[in-house]
């Protein structure tokens, strides 16, 4: 394949391509087939530490930056990303498994970031004013935090890229980039494309590695990285705070979620049934917005479920390069095993299955629609990130009960909820716990709001007005009034 031919495959610190010091690489490979794409650098923690020496060398420069230079790099390289959208998306296809169609979208979601970062990087805000007493002036400005370690997944490989890196730019902060191991090409594709739109050596550079724990912890005990963004799981999460708690590292993390869907009596259920395929099928359930619990009220759960099922069954599973199909692998056979042993758990405490819910045959890392009704409480499903496929769906009889059902997690990343009813609607959204709601939609993602989440889903907001800010300090200077 041309396009993983053409992207570079080692390491990129101080503007230069480089082998990893071992020589050791690692294998990229298609779930949708179970072959090796290509190899890239695996790199050890001495690489990490040239990376991180690399974006402090390039640290001050870049902060000196007018804002007007750093905003043009991101609009260049927005208008590349455009311009490349199906290279990217059929590079994001093959490492990563969604199908064409959805690819193409996360460029165009993708790329937004570049653009909305590049219009935010000219309008970092300060202030002057007196203080109470009449004594002193308080000058107040912001400055970039430094040099930024940042970890992504490989749900989504170039957003997840692109919504930290654009604002790191923006405010003039550099960057060691440490992207998911199983999709690296995407983000070696982004690197050349920055530095085709002028983005100076060193300001990014990217470590791709199979050892994450051992090149990442040094890197934040070692007092020069003075910021992490992290998306991942709450359990690494966790890990990566505890860290940064030593050397008291800003910390931005998107870590896991387990939304709930709430179908109420009075909602309209078409929009509903449309709502929760979107929330529940987009990146095949691989997103950590995705409805991983369907609440829907007694007196039409049934009709919901024959819906939606018929829905699922429809959709078309195969190779995300095939055209006409809807639903690709998921990221390797672990992750097929951990959706479906949450179906066998289910079922084994009564589930019923109504479509979906067999492992099938051949290779690639498929899994089949599924949806499940009847789910007993204590069913592992429940209180899993499914990362599948896969709609349990319960029932519920009144709005206290959806909503304390729906709350009854440490998660509190999105949640959806469909009903026609406008006050049931403010009522209920101000009551979930969740940063994140989507309100008669299955889609809550936009660059241009403040995506995060709350309880054990994390910490600061990427995106929107506020998404410059994990990025910048304040500083503010006492000038007495003479
Ligand atoms: P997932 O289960 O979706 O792969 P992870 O939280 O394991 O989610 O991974 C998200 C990112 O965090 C990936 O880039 C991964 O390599 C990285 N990662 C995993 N474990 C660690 C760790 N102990 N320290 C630093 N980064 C890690």
């Amino acid at each position: 394949m041309t396009v993983v031919r053409d992207v570079p495959k080692q390491l990129f610190i101080g503007g230069g391509w480089q082998d990893a010091e071992s020589g050791r690489t690692l294998s990229v490979d298609n779930p949708a087939t179970g072959e090796e794409l290509c190899r890239v650098a695996d790199a050890s923690p001495a690489d990490g530490q040239r990376a991180v020496e690399a974006a402090v060398a390039a640290q001050a420069a870049w902060a000196a930056t007018a804002p007007r230079a750093r905003s043009e790099i991101l609009r260049r390289a927005y208008d590349i990303l455009i311009a490349r959208t199906e290279d990217l998306a059929l590079l994001m296809t093959l490492e990563m498994g969604k199908p064409l169609a959805e690819a193409r979208a996360e460029v165009a979601y993708g790329a937004e970031f570049f653009r909305w970062f590049s219009e935010e990087a000219v309008r970092i805000d300060g202030g002057l004013t007196t203080a109470p007493d009449g004594r002193n002036r308080l000058l107040v400005t912001r400055q970039p935090v430094g040099p930024c370690l940042l970890i992504t997944p490989w749900n989504f490989p170039l957003a997840m890229g692109t919504r930290k890196i654009g604002p790191a730019i923006a405010a003039g902060c550099t960057i060691v980039l440490k992207p998911a191991p199983q999709t690296p090409l995407t983000s070696l594709a982004l690197a050349a494309i920055l530095t085709e739109a002028g983005l100076p050596d060193g300001v990014l550079n990217i470590i791709t590695t199979t050892d994450a724990a051992g090149v990442v912890e040094p890197l934040l005990r070692g007092g020069q990285i003075r910021k992490l963004s992290f998306t991942g799981s709450t359990g690494v999460g966790r890990i990566l705070l505890a860290q940064c708690a030593d050397t008291v590292i800003r910390t931005s993390m998107e870590l896991g979620g387990n939304a709930p869907l709430i179908v109420f009596d009075d909602a309209d259920l078409d929009t509903a049934v449309e709502g929760t395929m979107v929330a529940k099928m987009r990146n095949m359930g691989e997103s950590c917005c995705a409805a991983n619990r369907i609440y829907v009220h007694t007196s039409i759960a049934a009709e919901f479920a024959s819906r939606l099922a018929a829905r699922m069954a429809a959709l078309t599973v195969g190779d995300g390069t095939e055209p006409g199909t809807d639903v690709g692998p998921l990221i390797d056979l672990a992750g097929r095993s951990k959706a479906h042993d949450l179906v066998s758990d289910a079922v084994k405490r009564g589930a019923t299955v109504l479509t979906g819910g067999q492992l099938p045959e051949g290779p690639g890392c498929f899994y089949p629609p599924t949806v499940l009704t009847g789910i007993a409480p204590e069913s592992q499903i429940i209180d899993t990130e499914i990362f599948g496929p896969v709609a349990a769906i319960r029932t519920f009889d009144t709005e206290d009960e959806a909503v304390t059902a729906a709350n009854d997690t440490e998660f509190g990343l999105a949640s959806y909820l469909f009903t026609q009813n406008l006050d049931r609607a403010l009522r209920v959204a101000e009551r979930l716990e969740s940063g994140m709601i989507g309100l008669n939609t299955g889609l809550v993602s936009n660059p241009a709001a403040p995506f995060g989440g709350i309880k054990q889903s994390g910490l600061g907001r990427e995106g929107g007005t506020v998404g410059i800010d994990e990025f910048l300090e304040y500083k503010y200077i006492a000038v007495p009034v003479g």
